[in-house]
């Protein structure tokens, strides 16, 4: 990894402004087109910066490109590194840190950050909607407004948080909620932390977080997502299972409802290997004990199915990987999932 660009302005001398890093992944805030055709990545940090003035009246930057991708093609390794520049960032003085990246996988990658970052120092992942060619693009208004929370006193101790469109998001709750527009990103169940008013975050929700008492993975285990849906048999299921995935995240209906066949393959597979079951809904927690049927939740978690409670089917994904590549066991499992799908009593 290369060490933070020495070409943009050393530390402020007076101590007046903070000092943000500033590393970009890629995504459409980086992707531009040279012949009029689809864009992709190619801009840099640096570019990024260079396109709002502003940013250096806020802050002294520093910048690192740690990759040009697309946010699909990012890996946990990818973020994982990232992890560690952001780290050795915070280390070497900056007071908050800034990640640009594709929109499509943030709810993710934050969410993985946000598991290993016991940082006071506030790490935002940002992005944008609209490449840099188009009229009113977000990339620079998101950046601004990432740097300004970064900067922020309030934001420090509250983790990774995600900044767009001029809303705050809780790592562990956002999720692109559409496909186009500038207002994608929600954070359904609880709505957003906060607010940038004016330039000024403004914070009005708080929540409770810890990062993970486990060491960084050093292996990307398997953790298979599967949906079921109406007409469901459960075959992809155990096929996840017959193909030696390390685990599976299972999106029922409502509040945690399978099939009776799916039931049935759900036990089949908790006798292996680790099952959470998450709403398909991406909004609202899976029950425990309201319904009683065969494929209900209170006969998958007999079943030894775990319920992600208010995590969404894709960050239960992202923990529950981690767990197993910490070698965390069944109970641990549990344990963790109860206190992060918010269930703890
Ligand atoms: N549409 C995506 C974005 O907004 C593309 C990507 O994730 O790279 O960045």
């Amino acid at each position: 990894m290369r060490s933070l660009d020495s070409r943009l302005p050393e530390p402020d001398q007076q101590g007046a402004r903070p000092t943000v890093a500033i590393a970009s992944l890629g995504g459409t805030i980086t992707m531009t087109s040279a012949d009029g055709g689809g864009v992709a990545p190619s801009l840099t940090a640096e570019d990024l910066l260079a396109s709002v003035p502003e940013l250096r009246t806020a802050a002294v930057l520093t910048t690192e490109t740690i990759r040009t991708v697309p946010g699909a093609s990012l890996s946990l390794t990818d973020i994982l590194e990232a992890l560690q520049w952001a780290r050795s960032a915070v280390a070497g003085g900056a007071s908050g840190v800034v990640m640009i990246q594709g929109t499509d996988t943030i709810e993710e990658t934050a969410y993985l950050l946000d598991l290993y970052w016991g940082e006071q120092a506030p790490l935002i992942v940002t992005g944008a909607m609209r490449p840099p060619q188009l009229v009113s693009a977000d990339g620079p208004a998101n950046l601004l407004a990432s740097v300004r929370v970064a900067c922020a006193e309030q934001a420090c101790g509250r983790g990774v948080l995600v900044v767009l469109n001029d809303e705050i998001h809780a790592a562990s709750r956002v999720r692109k909620m559409r496909a186009s527009g500038l207002n994608a990103f929600e954070s359904p169940s609880f709505g957003p932390l906060g607010y940038i008013d004016e330039g000024v975050p403004v914070f009005g929700n708080t929540f409770a977080r810890v990062s993970l008492d486990l060491p960084v993975p050093t292996c990307a285990p398997r953790v298979a997502l599967l949906e079921t849906a109406l007409g469901d048999d459960g075959e992809l299921l155990d096929l996840a299972v017959g193909a030696g995935f390390d685990g599976v995240v299972l999106s029922g209906f409502g509040v945690g409802h399978v099939s009776s066949t799916v039931a049935a393959a759900v036990e089949r597979a908790a006798a292996s290997v680790p099952v959470v079951l998450a709403s398909r809904t991406g909004n609202g927690s899976t029950y425990r004990h309201s319904y009683g049927f065969v494929g209900s939740e209170s006969d998958l978690i007999t079943r030894g199915a775990m319920i992600a409670g208010w995590l969404d089917a894709r960050k239960a994904r992202i923990l529950l990987a981690c767990l197993i590549a910490g070698g965390a066991d069944g109970p641990r499992i549990r344990r963790e999932l109860d206190q992060r799908g918010g269930l703890m009593v």
